[in-house]
């Protein structure tokens, strides 16, 4: 699980701007997928050796009747439960305020590693040594002047959250989760659509043994078991024993844990309220898991409330389908974790995915398959002259990744690539994030 690098600080500071800037730098190896709702308030970098993840919690919009203090502390309280380094963004023309004081307050007390980043300190005067005197009185430990627009101190601040990583642990950098025969499953959504009751639901299940897996973890959250013969391991982003923090109960948590978990995950399980839909909410999660490129089970959760016949489910599915086009090949599961109504079917799917996010196609068979889709279908022209594909193999899995070999890598149009991810789909019968490369032909 690579380390999470928060940005907090009031209205204002920069925050957007030093984020920004972050991205533009090219340090952000996140893929542009076609479709997807994407919430750009969190960016990968790669910087002196180590990989992390950096998150605007600024960004994540809170309650416009909320109060400025409030904003602000909810940030820093999230950014200190679930980050690994904090960078507090002041304004260094308008020196130290009293909502600097208040989150220097609240990050002292967490002993959470916190660079002071001085934001908008446009020259290198040593005028700058006196507007940063004060910020140092906040006693908070190292303090940083920068300019986020004009890029002065960004790489130096990256120098000094590298060094403020907690030790790097094995298999941080990896991609995708380990290929140990177990299948993790992040248990996902906003709070109270009912992912806790959904765990102790499952853990009730007959078919469920729970299990002590050697070599993991055992974090409250994390609940091992052995459903028909599988290996799994749930874990629970509602986090029981966080349940009485007020971070908890703020929608956008859910956003950073599940950003959290979801590395480590195979498969991603989202949950939602049939009484209570929150459709951009829940479409963010979706779009968090088909960027990361995890498999993901839709569950529409507290169906008992709903007086329901088959029509009203299925115009459900219909209006879901329509909302979370972007992940149409995600299977939706109506349940209800209370009762244990199909919660048995969540699992089934959830081992099911798995195998298909671990999936390998054979080259002969997908090089047929690429002869039929030209055939059925001829590439577009590129350039006034016809695309040419060559060759496909798949190279990694978790997700399954294809690699084309072309004449023209940059101009395959987006409607053909479609076509080519949704021939895949169909051939080998994926209903996992897939990934396609294309590359020039030696
Ligand atoms: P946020 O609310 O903390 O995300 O702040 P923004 O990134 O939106 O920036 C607020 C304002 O400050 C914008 O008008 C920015 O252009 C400006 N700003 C940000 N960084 C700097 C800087 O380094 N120098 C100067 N002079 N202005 C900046
Ligand atoms: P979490 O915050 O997502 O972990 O949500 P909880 O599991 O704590 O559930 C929130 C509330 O919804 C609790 O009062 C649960 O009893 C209730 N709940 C959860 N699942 C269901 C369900 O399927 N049907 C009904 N009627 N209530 C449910």
């Amino acid at each position: 699980m690579k380390p999470l690098v928060a940005i907090v600080g009031r209205p204002n500071v920069g925050k957007s701007t030093l984020f920004n800037r972050l991205i533009g730098r090219r340090i952000a190896l996140v893929e542009d997928q076609p479709g997807v709702t994407r919430d750009r308030h969190y960016a990968d970098a790669a910087w002196g050796g180590r990989a992390f993840t950096f998150i605007d919690t600024g960004g994540f919009v809170p309650g416009e009747k909320d109060s400025l203090l409030k904003q602000v502390r909810e940030q820093a309280q999230l950014a200190v439960e679930e980050c690994d380094v904090i960078i507090f963004v002041t304004d260094g023309r308008e020196g130290v305020t009293g909502a600097d004081e208040a989150v220097a307050k609240y990050l002292r007390k967490s002993g959470k590693p916190v660079i002071v980043a001085v934001n908008k300190l446009d020259t290198t005067s040593g005028q700058m040594q006196s507007l940063t005197a004060d910020f140092y009185k906040m006693g908070l430990g190292e303090v940083h002047a920068m300019s986020a627009e004009h890029g002065l101190g960004v790489p130096g601040l990256f120098d000094e959250v590298v060094e403020k990583l907690p030790p790097k642990e094995e298999g941080e950098d990896a991609e995708a989760p380990p290929d140990d025969g177990i299948i993790r499953v992040a248990i996902i959504g906003r709070p109270n659509v009912g992912k806790s009751t959904l765990v102790n639901a499952i853990l009730k299940e007959k078919r469920v043994v729970a299990s002590e897996i050697p070599g993991t973890t055992r974090d409250p959250i994390d609940s091992p078991l052995t459903y028909k013969d599988r290996k799994l391991l749930l874990t629970d982003t509602a986090g029981i024993r966080r349940k009485k923090t007020i971070a908890h109960q703020i929608e956008k948590y859910s956003v950073i844990a599940a950003l959290k978990v979801m590395e480590r995950s195979d498969v991603a399980v989202l949950l939602m309220d049939a009484t209570e839909p929150a459709v951009d909410q829940d479409a963010k999660l979706a779009g968090l898991a088909e960027e990361r490129g995890r498999a993901l089970v839709i569950v529409v959760n507290k169906w008992d409330l709903i007086d329901a016949d088959q029509r009203r489910q299925e115009a459900f599915r219909e209006s879901l389908r329509h909302s979370l086009k972007f992940v149409g090949y995600a299977p939706i599961i109506f349940t209800s974790a209370l009762t244990g109504s199909k919660v048995e079917k969540v699992m089934d799917a959830a081992v099911e995915l798995a195998e298909q996010f671990r999936f390998r196609a054979p080259t002969p068979q997908l090089n047929r398959l690429l002869e039929y889709m030209v055939d059925n279908h001829p590439a577009p022209i590129v350039r006034s002259k016809p695309l040419r594909l060559y060759y496909i193999t798949q190279v990694t899995s978790a997700p399954p990744t294809f690699a084309l070999t072309c004449n023209h890598p940059e101009g395959v149009p987006d409607m053909y690539k479609r076509y080519i991810t949704n021939q895949l789909r169909k051939t080998f019968d994926l209903r996992v994030p897939i990934r396609l490369v294309f590359r020039e032909r030696p």
